[in-house]
């Protein structure tokens, strides 16, 4: 068991939300989990394993949830590598015929059944079938994002902004922040256990998104107020991003606008951890970004530079942030 899961069921020892974590140990998307069940979000999509689809069962009868699975998926890596890479983002997957060991359903679940049927007719993703591809057009997206509970300011500018080849949502998020970050609005920790708001806001400081994530700060405080100072406490260090691919966490402090100190650094969902920035994070202590140059130290000597790229899909532009 890895110190997430140790600190998750400490967290939730008297909540029946620690039910949750027999799925989803390392507590992903559960701070939405929590915003379904409670009624503020009206409906969420999960990932479920195989081996754990009983207790999933289990779960959704307790909670008194609806829910629906849209289709299996197998993890079938050669397939996914031998897919042109930027037709997709951050979500790839391939459908399996049966629903069995090593394979994933995809799963809606919601409070009412209304709010079920909204998000299954509009949650689905491009598809490739037989070397010919389906793109889910924008409208779609919106749809998605309104029944899954998003403000309409965010998902106007996801519209807008969630093009891979021109445009870096988050950086774009960054670039609109006007008055200072706040935590209540960052949604750069969005998949993790340890996060308030689920989606990409429209600037790190965006007022429904504030409003959304004070509510949940009480859904989450009734259950357990360790669990949420210790969301509170993740949302509030160094962030270091540069693209929806790559972002990393710090344990530190800014020294100035472009300068971290840190003692430790950590992946954030989807960021791989053979990440060559990362790998290089590792070995450092200071961070600092010059433009699109990510360069780190150790006791001030060079450990490595990175060049981050803006002009291929996955468009790659660094900021570090603080949220307050
Ligand atoms: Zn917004």
């Amino acid at each position: 068991m890895n110190q997430i899961e140790v600190k998750l069921i400490k967290f939730l020892g008297n909540s029946s939300f620690q039910k949750y974590l027999d799925i989803f140990p390392r507590g992903e998307q559960l701070p939405s989990f929590i915003a379904t069940v409670k009624g503020l979000k009206a409906a969420t999509d999960l990932w479920v394993r195989y081996q754990k689809w009983e207790s999933f069962c289990k779960l959704v009868r307790y909670f008194g949830l609806f829910y629906y699975v849209d289709a299996y998926f197998v993890q079938d890596i050669e397939t996914l590598n031998n897919l042109p890479k930027e037709l997709f983002t951050t979500t790839k997957a391939v459908f399996g015929k049966h629903f069995e060991r090593d394979t994933e359903a995809h799963v809606f679940i919601a409070k009412s059944q209304k709010s079920l049927v909204k998000i299954t007719g509009a949650g689905w993703y491009p598809l490739v079938v037989n070397k010919k591809v389906i793109e889910k057009h924008l409208a779609d997206h919106y749809s998605f994002g309104k029944a899954l509970g998003y403000p309409s300011c965010c998902l106007n500018f996801f519209q807008k902004y969630n093009n891979w080849y021109f445009y870096n949502n988050y950086y774009e998020t960054y670039r609109n922040t006007i008055n200072t970050p706040t935590y209540l609005s960052n949604g750069l920790l969005r998949l993790i256990a340890f996060s308030l708001i689920p989606h990409i806001p429209c600037s790190f400081h965006c007022l429904e998104s504030i409003d959304y994530a004070q509510k949940l700060r009480l859904l989450i405080k009734e259950e357990s107020q360790e669990y949420l100072c210790e969301i509170e406490r993740h949302l509030q260090t160094p962030i270091l991003c540069l693209s929806e691919l790559k972002i990393y966490r710090f344990e530190g402090r800014l020294l100035s606008k472009n300068t971290v100190l840190y003692h430790s650094v950590e992946t954030i969902f989807p960021t791989l951890r053979n990440d060559s920035i990362y790998q290089m994070l590792i070995q450092g202590d200071i961070c600092i970004i010059e433009g699109n140059i990510v360069r780190v130290y150790q006791d001030a000597y060079p450990v490595g530079v990175y060049f981050a790229r803006g002009d291929r899909h996955a468009v790659e532009a660094p900021f570090l942030i603080n949220f307050n």
